[in-house]
């Protein structure tokens, strides 16, 4: 199989993120690439290589232009305003009950400060999502990785695979969240509906809801968005990710969320993985985009399921039976130590190779 990998996303080195207000050692870090990018490279059965520069158009086809330039001069106003840390992580977040009573052009006029913490606030969500000196270059590089990835595929690879670091699927149209900058699966799944006129369907397999791959495509009738997930009640991003999200306009009934409880295993996970599949044949087009996260696993620090390597395999194994070429860009997952195997037993299961 092809893959891509950009060792750009070594400069988002992070060390900490803020957890309920402690500061812990960071979970999204370089480490995670390079387990996968040696565990493949070790099997000897993917080609890997660079991604080409794709510029900023494709960004801008699905995010807003506000958030792509704070992105772009983050930390040039981070060190112009005096601000000596290593990371900027907001602290103050403009909740919609703060502006409760005014009207509708009074909000049109509200914007982000120009205090670099403010403006961090503004297209931010959470305090686990650190930015550093090398953050935006990084996730640049991600991007460019998703984007060859479907170069490959549109070109006429049956699979592909981009291992992208930072991750994507948080990231909506106006907004960083969830280790995530730019949504790599959207931009890549926009990329495709503009260049093959298809319908394209997005399989978000990542532990956590893909909040931001459902809000950019949430009126959009040529996406359809399908994400199996930690329930929302219990999981983040908690605001986001439950049944009744069905989608709106020309997007009504293009959005199926599948919550599921604690200690999911491999035999029912797969059971409702099948569903996911059932309804991404439904619609037209030849491509699947898959949000491949890992913090799915038994021994993940974040997520709460129990699934396997073997079940991984099988997973795979299913999704690349839908006879759909596949666009296979990776989100999450935190057990640094299982990451490369659990990677390499998706793929070869997509691929059609044994386990081992
Ligand atoms: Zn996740």
């Amino acid at each position: 199989m092809r893959a891509v990998y950009s060792d750009r996303h070594l400069r988002h080195d992070v060390t900490h993120e803020t957890i309920l207000g402690e500061e812990i050692p960071a979970y999204e870090v370089a480490e995670r690439a390079e387990n996968i990018r040696k565990t493949l490279e070790a099997d000897g059965g993917f080609d890997i290589t660079g991604p080409t520069d794709h510029g900023l158009e494709p960004i801008l086809a699905v995010h807003d232009e506000g958030l792509v330039r704070f992105l772009e001069t983050c930390w040039f106003e981070v060190r112009r305003q005096g601000i000596e840390r290593k990371a900027l992580i907001p602290d103050t977040w403009p909740n919609p009950a703060m502006f409760d009573g005014m009207g509708a052009d009074a909000i049109d006029d509200l914007r982000a400060s120009a205090a670099i913490a403010g403006r961090a606030g503004w297209y931010g969500l959470d305090s686990s999502t650190p930015f550093v000196a090398g953050t935006y270059n990084a996730a640049r590089a991600s991007v460019d990785v998703a984007l060859t990835t479907a170069d490959l595929v549109v070109a006429g690879e049956h699979a592909a695979y981009g291992l992208c670091r930072p991750p994507g699927h948080h990231a909506a149209r106006a907004l960083y969240a969830g280790y995530c900058f730019f949504n790599n699966a959207a931009i890549a799944a926009e990329a495709i509906v503009r260049s093959t006129g298809e319908r394209v369907g997005i399989l978000d397999v990542d532990f956590h809801h893909g909040n931001g791959t459902q809000q950019i495509f949430w009126r959009r009738g040529d996406v359809r968005y399908v994400s199996l997930h930690g329930d929302p009640d219990r999981q983040y991003p908690y605001y986001l990710g439950r049944v009744g999200e069905t989608g709106e306009g020309e997007g009504t009934g293009e959005n199926l969320n599948l919550p599921l409880p604690a200690g999911t295993d491999d035999e029912a996970y797969l059971a409702v993985l099948d569903r996911a599949l059932e309804a991404l044949l439904e619609v037209p087009g030849s491509v699947i985009v898959v949000s491949l996260g890992f913090d799915t696993f038994t021994l993940d620090p974040l997520g709460d399921f129990s699934l396997t390597a073997e079940g991984y395999h099988e997973a795979g194994r299913r999704v690349a039976a839908t006879g759909r070429r596949l666009v296979i860009l990776q989100e999450g997952g935190y057990h640094r130590p299982s990451l490369g195997d659990n990677a390499r037993a998706w793929l070869r299961g997509a691929e059609g190779r044994p386990f081992a």
